[in-house]
């Protein structure tokens, strides 16, 4: 049996669900498949949704109706070696007031949440379905078949959101069938049980006030970092390593979490935590140069699904960027209907519009960012000598000290080499 949609959306993520909810309030017929039993029931990420502004005016009242945890109101990143950590912690007054900068969810939740927001919209939701073919008619995409399934359910227009391994982007030949693991990380979480009063002595908060930390020099060499964050209680505490560093070093992800964990510094944070779960999962880390093909004849790509992530190591931007893509896509479909051409050209206003929001814009800003994070030092070096710089400051012994400026150019040249550290300092400028 054949059914027909004006819209199908593949993928109950962020990104599926921002799109599905845009259509649907505008009166589109719309399927929203998802091959979890429920939308959320499979993803998992580190933790911190960022603000929306595409869908908060699709949805005014999405801030006060999502399931939702902390909002972050502390920011820290903290270098370390094995025995010692240095960090630096943002607290500002304007991270405490609303709109808040940011929240802690957890996926299962937040994901079902929001494509059932969907479903009240009038969208289709249809889970436990996992879409294998793109069907095409004369080179153009008009529906989907799914696993196990006889029929097809046909669309004018097919939105990719089935994320970062996307199969309906591949099959449409709207990306490379092989991947290049030096634009790809994988992340691994532990979720910790811990009392909210606890989190709250912890980490100096109070009500529901959150904590995101990022930590750098604690993958063993290995390119990455690490993060935890303060849910209302528990704690996510993972890894993300850069795919092409981790097969080099031949060390397991499960292996690097439990050093981390064990550190000094960090197991004093989520001691007496109780581990609920271990989660693990790809990242697009190539950023703007990864992107395929965004538009082709009935299709259009969005959030990890076209790459639209931001990790450059001060936050990581994957559900903002993923929601925002969803909601144009969804305004571009709703225009191609008006106009009733789902060509490539018809639906391009998507493109035209993801070019001009802050999630290309920033993409491009921090287009060089990935290949300045390929850079070894970064990861064991240079954390090793900031350590070591604010030990000797801050340790006093009766001993005379040497001038600063001549003990960080010593330390320097001894870490990482003169010459090292003006090209990285260049790099550095340039990519952010
Ligand atoms: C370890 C880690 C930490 C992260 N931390 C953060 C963070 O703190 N903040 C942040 O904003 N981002 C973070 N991200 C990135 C963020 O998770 C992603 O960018 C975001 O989830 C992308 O949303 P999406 O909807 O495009 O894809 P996804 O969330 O991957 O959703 C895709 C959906 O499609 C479904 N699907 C897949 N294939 C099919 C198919 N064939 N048929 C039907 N359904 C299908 C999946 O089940 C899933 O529900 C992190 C990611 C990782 C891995």
């Amino acid at each position: 049996m054949t059914r027909q949609y004006d819209a199908i959306v593949v993928g109950a993520g962020p990104a599926g669900s921002s799109a599905a909810l845009t259509m649907a309030r505008a009166g589109l017929k719309v399927a929203l498949i998802e091959r979890g039993t429920f939308p959320g029931e499979k993803n998992m990420f580190g933790g911190v949704l960022h603000r929306l502004p595409a869908l908060e005016k699709v949805f005014p009242d999405f801030w006060d109706r999502a399931p939702l945890e902390r909002h972050i109101v502390k920011k820290g990143v903290t270098f370390m070696t094995d025995e010692s950590s240095f960090s630096t912690v943002i607290e500002a007054g304007s991270f405490d007031k609303t709109p808040y900068n940011g929240y802690t969810i957890f996926r299962p939740r937040f994901d079902r949440w929001l494509a059932e927001e969907a479903a009240k919209a009038g969208a289709t939701l249809i889970c436990s379905s996992t879409v294998d073919e793109v069907i095409k008619e004369n080179g153009k995409v008009v529906g989907v078949s799914i696993v196990g399934r006889k029929g097809a359910i046909k669309a004018p227009v097919v939105v990719a959101a089935d994320g970062v391994l996307s199969f309906t982007a591949l099959k449409a030949g709207l990306r490379k069938p092989t991947f290049n693991p030096g634009q790809m990380a994988v992340g691994v979480k532990a979720l910790l049980d811990l009392p909210s009063d606890v989190i709250n002595d912890r980490f100096g908060l109070v009500r529901e006030q959150g904590f995101a930390n990022e930590f750098v020099g604690c993958t063993e060499g290995v390119r990455g970092g690490a993060f935890l964050y303060t849910n209302y209680d528990s704690l996510s505490v993972g890894l993300v390593f850069h795919l092409a560093s981790l097969k080099a070093s031949g060390k397991t992800p499960y292996d690097l979490l439990n050093s981390f964990l064990e550190q000094p510094q960090v197991a004093k944070m989520v001691r007496g935590g109780r581990l609920l779960e271990y989660s693990a999962h790809v990242i697009p880390e190539g950023g703007y140069d990864m992107i395929p093909e965004l538009v082709g004849d009935g299709i259009l790509v969005t959030g990890d699904a076209a790459a639209l992530c931001n990790a450059t190591g001060v936050n990581l931007e994957g559900i903002n960027l993923a929601s925002h893509s969803g909601v144009v896509a969804g305004q571009a479909v709703i225009e191609a209907h008006k106009n009733g051409d789902f060509s490539g050209k018809g639906l391009s206003l998507y493109k035209k519009m993801l070019d001009e929001s802050y999630v290309m814009k920033d993409l491009k800003t921090y287009r060089r960012a990935p290949h300045m994070l390929h850079n070894d030092r970064i990861y064991k070096e240079y954390p090793e000598l900031m350590c070591s710089m604010m030990e000797y400051l801050y340790k006093i012994n009766g001993t005379p000290k040497e001038n600063i400026s001549k003990l960080f150019l010593k330390a320097a040249r001894e870490k990482v080499g003169l010459k090292n550290l003006a090209a990285d300092g260049f790099s550095a400028w340039r990519a952010l």
